[in-house]
């Protein structure tokens, strides 16, 4: 990766930002009750401002990983938070504190979990509700790219929910590996989870807003077929599935799948970024608004929405299940 000759951190990093980081402790304005997740560098606690009862998600983020300072890391995923604070699909920065060892992001808390539990359980999500989740997902993807950022880690676990059951609305986390795009210089090479990286990162090329199109493709198989497109049983095999796009397309595989789901799927997973649809050209794929075709509703009831199912890539109208 590209480094800053000075400081030896990535460049490109962003370093301005609005948050205010205390240095008073957190566990005096919080109780700590218990972890929600851990990561190589971060662990993320529930808590409870004493204040007011309020829930958050405090992520302790380590200030020095591998022997090197990760401060500039840090706060770049803190300017990047605040870049996407209008987007509703994107969690959102409430605090952040400072101790010897960690910087702490206080963040609106998603209490229904990670996506990636329906990818895994035995009970699969509906595909109306799959697809319902996989049109959030766009609208926050599509929200990102417009500011010029990029996630760069979209997977299962960065996608949470606001309530578990029935599944709330999702939210986007871990900046981690975001990007601004533009910002001077071209952006490769920040590797991301083998399982999840599209593969233009494994091949050196420019990294762009479709790099996150082809992780959208990777997620919508996973909540669909409950399986991993690429996982090998090494690091190594699945780098090579990714590079050649070995995916199972199988019967198998989608027996309770519906056609356009594969189709879409099919769409985002193509080896040239170029040639994935942007997140915006994805929301009109039929696939997303089929809940209208498959309505259980009597068809004396169903009115004038038997639109778009068979047209291809119609765009869409509004989402009545969606009163945003
Ligand atoms: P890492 O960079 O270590 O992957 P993440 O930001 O992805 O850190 O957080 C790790 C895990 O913690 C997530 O996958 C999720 O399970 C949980 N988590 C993170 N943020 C929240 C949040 N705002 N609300 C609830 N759980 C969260
Ligand atoms: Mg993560």
């Amino acid at each position: 990766r590209r480094l800053d000759s000075r400081s030896g951190a990535p460049s490109g990093l962003l370093s301005v930002i609005q948050t205010a980081i205390s240095t008073e402790p957190v566990e005096s304005v919080y109780d700590m009750t218990g972890e929600l997740g851990r990561g190589k560098f971060a662990v993320v606690k529930r808590c409870v401002d004493k204040a007011t009862g309020k829930v958050f998600a405090a992520k302790f983020l380590r200030k020095r990983r591998r022997g090197r300072d990760c401060r500039a890391e840090v706060i770049h995923e803190m300017a990047v938070l605040e870049m996407a604070r209008s987007n509703p699909r994107v969690v959102n920065l409430h605090a952040a504190y400072e101790t010897d060892h960690d910087i702490i992001l206080v963040l609106e808390y998603a209490a229904g979990g990670e996506i990636f539990d329906h990818c895994v359980s035995d009970e699969m999500l509906a595909e109306v509700q799959i697809t319902r989740l996989i049109r959030q997902t766009l609208e926050g993807v599509h929200q990102l790219h417009q500011n010029n950022l990029v996630h760069l880690d979209l997977k299962p676990q960065n996608i949470l929910l606001t309530s578990l059951s029935p599944p709330g609305d999702i939210k986007i986390v871990d900046f981690g590996l975001a990007r601004r795009l533009g910002a001077g210089g071209e952006l490769r090479e920040i590797l991301g989870t083998p399982e999840y990286v599209a593969p233009e990162i494994l091949n050196y090329e420019p990294i762009t807003t479709a790099t996150d199109l082809w992780s959208v493709g990777v997620i919508s198989y996973m909540l669909v077929t409950g399986e991993s497109p690429f996982a090998g049983d090494d690091k190594q095999e699945t780098y090579l599935n990714v590079s050649q796009v070995n995916v199972d397309y199988s019967r198998e595989a989608f027996s309770r799948v519906s056609e356009l789901a594969v189709d879409f799927i099919r769409t985002l997973l193509v080896k040239t970024p170029e040639d994935r649809p942007s997140a915006a050209e994805c929301l009109s794929h039929p696939w997303l608004w089929q809940q209208f075709c498959l309505s259980p509703e009597p068809p004396s009831s169903r009115p004038v929405r038997e639109r778009s199912c068979g047209t291809k890539w119609a765009a869409p109208t509004e989402d009545p299940e969606d009163k945003e």
